[in-house]
Formats: structure tokens, C-alpha cells, sequence
């Protein structure tokens, strides 16, 4: 992992010098997958690339990485418009329902006159006319579907923004049997939560093998830009895994309290008797049971 960091602030500096910055080539061109006529999109992620440790290669890769997210409401919403923004190649949007007036005042994909109408369609049609090299798959159904372990498969990253444990647990023994990097992100009120799992590490079941209620109920209070905050959280740590820059927070909860801008980030443990990612578990890594054991296997 590249870790290069530098401040350019004196006052930063003199805290946290970190290593001297570099100069870092902009690329004269980049791999798109569609774009309006007359558009010049080579210059579209000119001020990310020149993020000492980002770079072309790191652009390559999330041009050609397809993220999951599990949700689009103001969490996955939020992410979903960050990793557009980005530039990754292809966006895979999971979410059931209908847009209803209360989700206006985070949903910021959403537009007032498609109430009543497919929440992720609007999503996706929002996306589109922002980011058009972007490919976007919009999916209106639930997560039990069958059509979804196939598409976690073939993810190079999940985030999960959904809103309550049945549907996170599935998700987080989907990717553990497939071996894909997840993010969960989560929010209540003021407070946000993330936890970045990638195979091998604590898993969302090793950290919270009974759920938590704060996580839970539909309806729970939001502020919009609480929501946007952790989905921004949620979108960072998914470039990182998707482009492999920088240090994704594996193995720590990121819990953050904006309320009084309390962040906290205790470490997590992987629990032996985990039944999602536990040796026991037929979805582990370390079974012999698993699909990475066995090269017939499928999701
Ligand atoms: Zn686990």
C-alpha cells in the first residue's frame, strides 16, 4: 500500500511533517467508457491525481473497478456520488422501494418530483447526467434476491448502507464467501459508524455478532448531513480498497458523535466462533468448505 502523505499548511507541517511531496505525472488521457460529444474528460481527475500517492495507475485502477452499494438513501447515496465523482468504471446500485417526501432532506440524488417513483432509478439517472463515463446498474429489488450474490461476486468492493442487521449480515456472509472487501457504514441521529472488512480481518458479525439497536429501526432520526458525512467516510475507504492508495481502516470501528465532534476508532478482534468468516463456517476463507477452496464453486 502507498502511504505518502504531506501537509502543506506550516502549521500541519510542523505537527505532522510527513514524507516531502512529489511530483506526480497528469495523464493525458484516460480510459472512459462513454462520454457526451465534444466532452474532455481526460482532465475530469486532474486534482485527484495529483494527490502525492494517487497517480494515474491509481485512476486506471478505479476506471476499471465496480463497487456495490447496498442502499442509496443518504448514506449509500452520499458514497454512491463521491465514487461517480472518482471515477470508478462501474457502479452497481442495490435498493427496493419508492421515493417518499421525508427522504428529501438527505437523499441528495433524489428529486421532489420523482416521488412515488423508483428510488434507485432516480438515483442512477442522477449519477448518469453528472458522471456519463461512469456506468451505472440500477437494481430496484431487495437484497434476498437471487440475482444479488452474482453481483457482489464480481464487485471488487461492497458498501453497505442499508438500515438494518438482517439485510447487513447477509451482505457481510456474501462478501466473506466471495472473498470481496466490505464497508459498512452506518448513522443514528448525530452519531456515524464504519467498519472496513476485508478477508481475513474482524468481519460485521465478529464485531457485532447479536446486531446493535441503535443500527436498527426504519424511521430512526437523521440529519441529512450526518448521513453525508458517513456515506463521504464510506466512499474514502472504498477508493482505497478499490484503487489500493493509502490505509483503509481495517480492523478498527470508526465511531464518530458530531453532536461534539467526538471520533473514536477502537480496535476490532476477529472472533475464532464467528458463524460468517470462523473457521467453522462454510463461507470462511479457512474452510475447506469455502468457494476459494473449491474452483467449481459458485455464490
Ligand atoms: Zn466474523
Amino acid at each position: 500500500m502507498v502511504t505518502a502523505r504531506s501537509h502543506s499548511h506550516p502549521r500541519l507541517r510542523t505537527i505532522c511533517p510527513g514524507p516531502p511531496a512529489r511530483t506526480v505525472p497528469v495523464p493525458s488521457a484516460l480510459p472512459v467508457q462513454s462520454a457526451p460529444p465534444g466532452a474532455d474528460v481526460s482532465r475530469r481527475y486532474d486534482r485527484q491525481v495529483s494527490i502525492p500517492g494517487f497517480g494515474v495507475a491509481v485512476q486506471r485502477r478505479l476506471s476499471q473497478a465496480t463497487v456495490l452499494v447496498a442502499g442509496v438513501g443518504g448514506v449509500g447515496g452520499a458514497a454512491a456520488t463521491y465514487l461517480a465523482a472518482a471515477g470508478v468504471g462501474r457502479l452497481i446500485l442495490v435498493h427496493p422501494g419508492d421515493l417518499e417526501e421525508p427522504d428529501l432532506n438527505r437523499q441528495t440524488l433524489m428529486r421532489p418530483e420523482r416521488v412515488g417513483q423508483s428510488r434507485v432509478l432516480c438515483a442512477a439517472d442522477t449519477l448518469r447526467a453528472h458522471h456519463p463515463q461512469v456506468e451505472i446498474v440500477a437494481i430496484d429489488r431487495p437484497l434476498d434476491d437471487p440475482a444479488v450474490p452474482s453481483l457482489i461476486a464480481e464487485a471488487d468492493v461492497v458498501v453497505d448502507a442499508r438500515h438494518n442487521f438482517p439485510e447487513r449480515y447477509l451482505i457481510n456472509r456474501l462478501c466473506v464467501r466471495n472473498g470481496v472487501p466490505l464497508v459498512v457504514a452506518a448513522m443514528n441521529s448525530t452519531e456515524a459508524y464504519l467498519l472496513v472488512v476485508r478477508p481475513g480481518e474482524p468481519c460485521l458479525r465478529c464485531v457485532f455478532p447479536e446486531g446493535d439497536p441503535s443500527w436498527e429501526p426504519l424511521g430512526f432520526p437523521v440529519l441529512g448531513s450526518v448521513a453525508g458525512t458517513v456515506g463521504c467516510l464510506a466512499a474514502t475507504e472504498a477508493l482505497k480498497v478499490a484503487g489500493g492508495f493509502a490505509e483503509p481502516a481495517v480492523g478498527r470501528l470508526v465511531h464518530v458523535d458530531l453532536w461534539d465532534v467526538d471520533m473514536r476508532a477502537p480496535r476490532t478482534r476477529r472472533d475464532p466462533a464467528c458463524p460468517d468468516c470462523g473457521p467453522g463456517s462454510p463461507d470462511s476463507p479457512d474452510s475447506p468448505d469455502s468457494p476459494e477452496h473449491d474452483p467449481g464453486g459458485s455464490a
